[in-house]
């Protein structure tokens, strides 16, 4: 059983690497959640799994991040596959292409200093900046989830930046520019060759996935969430490790398999 329940596991049968794009979310959805962020690493494994089941996709595999492609690479090093970061704002439609910009508005320095300075107040808030986006983990502070929220909400409408919104994901906030999401990455892997005429299957674990999830969905594919049922998901699967335990059955999934 590799689903929350009977009825995800039929779903999950269904599902055949003949047909599909696999878009996966990486911290919380094929990687266990790390307590910071620069400890989360890929283990041999699942870098043998994930490069198996690139071939096995004929290469319509994307990890789909808040993070930034260079730091995707460092995790699942030495493998690299297609993949967007920071929440679609960089995009790498074939695995050895550049790293595009799609255009989301870069995080000013002065922008930045003034979230390091407010975050300053909160022992073991951690601020990262991505160049279009500037993340807060709060996860060693969580007490001071709310004030953090709200301080950042005073930054962002003192300064009059109307173009960028606070995204919160599973002990982080996020600036980025508003217009910009996972959903607008899987359309344009969507639009390229390998994915083109697949079916897109995106996995995830944080509200910022829901946004893939519903760009697969308006394509004919489905969103899986991971670890805890989401509005919004076809499907939820128990935890990471059962979804690491889904890509490697799929990458050995025969042509003609029907399990
Ligand atoms: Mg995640």
């Amino acid at each position: 059983m590799f689903l929350r329940d009977d009825r995800d596991a039929t779903l999950f049968g269904r599902i055949s690497p003949d047909e599909i794009a696999l878009f996966a979310d990486a911290d919380g959805t094929l990687l266990d959640l790390a307590l910071r962020p620069d400890e989360a690493r890929a283990d041999r494994q699942l870098v043998d799994a994930l490069d198996r089941l690139y071939d096995r996709l004929g290469g319509a595999l994307a990890i789909v991040s808040g993070r930034r492609i260079e730091d995707i690479d460092r995790i699942f090093d030495p493998l690299r596959l297609p993949a967007s970061g920071v929440h679609g704002a960089e995009m790498r439609i074939a695995r050895d292409g550049p790293v595009v910009d799609a255009g989301a508005r870069e995080i000013s320095q002065d922008l930045l200093g003034v979230v390091r300075a407010m975050a300053a107040n909160y022992r073991g808030a951690i601020v990262e900046g991505k160049r279009t986006a500037v993340a807060v983990h709060w996860r060693a502070c969580p007490q001071a989830e709310a004030e953090i929220y709200d301080r950042l909400l005073r930054i962002l409408q003192a300064r009059g930046e109307t173009e960028l919104a606070i995204l919160r994901g599973h002990c982080v906030y996020e600036i980025k520019s508003a217009d910009i999401g996972k959903g607008r990455a899987v359309r344009r892997f969507m639009d390229a060759a390998p994915f083109a005429g697949r079916r897109p299957i995106f996995v995830g674990d944080d509200t910022t996935d829901l946004d893939g999830f519903a760009a697969a969905q308006a394509l004919g594919g489905q969103g899986f969430a991971v670890s805890t049922p989401m509005a919004g998901a076809d499907a939820t699967f128990a935890s990471p490790e059962d979804v690491r335990a889904f890509v490697k059955r799929l990458a050995d999934k025969g042509a003609q398999a029907d399990e």
